[in-house]
């Protein structure tokens, strides 16, 4: 029987081979008999001990790793013994509550709190019941759940994968991930991005698969099937396989396979990056400096000097290209300290983005004036300025107000444009296009409040997914604006780094994309093999999806790249 179960892919790549579930050991019971008065003590030992001997082994394994990866381990060994837990955990055990029992009930307890707090906390949950697990497993005398032992290549299945699952992962026997929870930013993906495996995260279906079924994991597609036929599995892996080297081949310049220019950028996020985008050859400028990143950690807002020479630097290797400077996008789920207000009930919907400049008047008339010095002091680069989270006119005009004085007082030229992330700016886009010299969407957000998903949410993933046909219509709406109006669209959202997406998105008349400098050759490779008319009829078959991953199929048969069956 075959089976086709649907996620959200992280990790592009197609891979098959036979599951393998991360064995976890099922939960003992909920609550167990009243321990005796006189065994209690002795019973938090047991559970210290456990403990202790859990973040050990975690600290033990972040020795041998490297990179983000050990990063996460020692993080989670933390939590093994994080005070706050293991005093809940023992305050329950002298209350006469089997270690066990009391493990889990001051884990849930910690669960509630994570998700409440949402975003990169909610992320935790699954460390934190990872730790849970461990030490449930040392308190009974069981091995520690983990990834299976086995000789043989597999596609690892879990509901969510913690540090601990995936440190010392082997690409070699480890051909693909895929998980029911988790969202592109937990440390599945993390870590499978390190990695190079291709992943699926937010498969919910994935509970229909069972262990040791043959399985093909498209992780260009965001699929799951089983029963399928042995060479046509084969046949794709094999195709994937060309991808990749074409990828890895490709050295620029972009352009459609009909010879039509495409501006390929880079997100940066201070001068190290910049250089880093720079020297590693394949863009043709920056489309992105997310300012803020420079100061998440900086208290006080920092002189117009010092951030003067920050802009130098990041626009140094620059000469002859363009560079787009985003003002400070301070607030929600970058908390710049100077520049954000504190217990917003909701900060994503508070003040954020150019809204901050109400309680904090001076910030963006500073950072203007710093990156008007920094585009004199380096007169060969083409320096673009623009405004994040603007949704009324009136900011927009403003904005572009505050950059013209600069452009006299100064004597440069910047260009003054906005970022869309808002639906009220994308639907009245023609009037804000009168107003400004560019604009560049902002995926991640646009797609966030038209779907009205916390980005930052695991459970939600597929809603966070810029390829739901709502995003897309809004997007094809701008860019349509965009070529009326002669002014250019460009977009620096994830979607921007999604090769099939980045096609689409050329089609719909984008006039460039701006990514993570990494993800560059793929997008480039992609458009290489397709003419702009391919690209415009993928942007044609988005219309009338039903969701996401319908999205996505419709644009592989398009654009060729899919059997009808496939
Ligand atoms: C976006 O929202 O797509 C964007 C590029 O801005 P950021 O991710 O920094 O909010
Ligand atoms: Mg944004």
């Amino acid at each position: 029987m075959s089976a086709k179960i649907y996620g959200t892919p992280v990790v592009q790549g197609v891979a098959y081979g036979t599951s393998a579930w991360i064995n976890r050991p099922a939960l003992p019971p909920e609550s167990a008999p009243y321990l005796p008065d006189h065994v209690r003590e002795d019973e938090v030992g047991r559970f210290l001990e456990a403990s202790d001997a859990v973040a050990n082994g975690l600290f033990e394994k972040a020795s041998h790793t490297d990179g983000e990866a050990a990063e996460v381990l020692i993080m989670t060994a933390s939590m093994a013994t994080d005070r706050a837990w293991t005093k809940d955990v023992s305050t329950r055990i002298r209350s006469g509550i089997p270690a066990l029992q009391a493990v889990m009930a001051a884990t849930e307890r910690f669960v509630i709190q994570f998700e409440t707090a949402g975003g990169l906390m909610a992320e935790r949950v699954t460390d934190l019941r990872d730790v849970r697990d461990r030490v449930l497993a040392r308190l009974q005398g069981i091995p520690e759940p983990g990834i299976p032992d086995l000789d043989t290549p597999f596609i690892l299945l879990a509901d969510d994968l913690s540090p601990a699952d995936t440190a010392g992962l082997d690409p070699a026997t480890c051909l693909g991930i895929a998980t029911k929870f988790g969202g592109p930013t937990s440390h599945t993906s993390i870590i499978s991005r390190q990695l190079g495996i291709p992943c699926i995260v937010a498969a919910r279906g994935l509970g229909e698969v069972h262990n040791g079924q043959a399985v093909l994991l498209d992780a260009t597609q965001g699929t799951i099937s089983t029963g399928i036929d042995e060479d046509e599995a084969a046949e794709r892996v094999r195709l994937d396989r060309d991808r990749a080297t074409k990828v890895s081949q490709w050295s620029g310049p972009a352009r459609t396979a009909d010879g039509v220019n495409i501006d390929l950028l880079a997100n940066v996020a201070d001068p190290q990056s910049s250089h880093r985008a720079h020297d590693a050859g394949l863009a043709k400028g920056v489309g992105l400096l997310r300012t803020e990143l420079a100061f998440l950690k900086t208290s006080v807002e920092p002189s117009v000097d010092e951030q003067t020479r920050i802009y130098v630097e990041a626009l140094e290797p620059w000469a002859g290209h363009k560079v787009v400077i985003r003002t400070l996008d301070a607030g929600s789920d970058k908390p710049v300290p100077y520049a954000t207000l504190r217990d917003e009930p909701n900060p994503a919907l508070g003040v954020r983005g150019i809204r901050t400049t109400g309680p904090f008047p001076k910030v963006l008339p500073n950072q203007l004036d710093a990156i008007a010095v920094a585009a004199m002091a380096s007169p060969e680069v083409d320096v673009w300025v623009m405004a994040p989270m603007v949704s009324t006119l009136s900011e927009a005009e403003w904005f572009v107000s505050l950059v013209a004085e600069r452009n006299e007082t100064f004597g440069v030229s910047l260009k003054a444009g906005i970022m869309i992330e808002v639906p009220a700016t994308a639907i009245l886009i023609d009037q804000f296009l009168e107003v400004v010299d560019f604009v560049s969407i902002g995926t991640n957000d646009l797609t966030q409040y038209t779907m009205a998903t916390d980005r930052e949410s695991a459970d939600l993933a597929e809603y966070s997914d810029p390829w739901q046909p709502a995003p897309l219509a809004l997007i094809k709406h701008i860019a349509q604006a965009g070529v009326r109006a002669g002014k250019p669209v460009g977009v620096c959202g994830e979607a921007a780094a999604d090769p099939l997406l980045a096609a689409v998105l050329v089609g719909m008349g984008v006039t460039s994309l701006s990514m993570a400098s990494g993800a560059i050759a793929g997008v480039g490779a992609l458009l290489a093999d397709h003419t702009l008319d391919e690209c415009r009829t993928g942007a044609d078959a988005v219309i009338g999806a039903h969701d996401g991953a319908d999205a996505r199929y419709r644009v592989r048969v398009a654009l060729g790249l899919l059997s009808a069956r496939g």
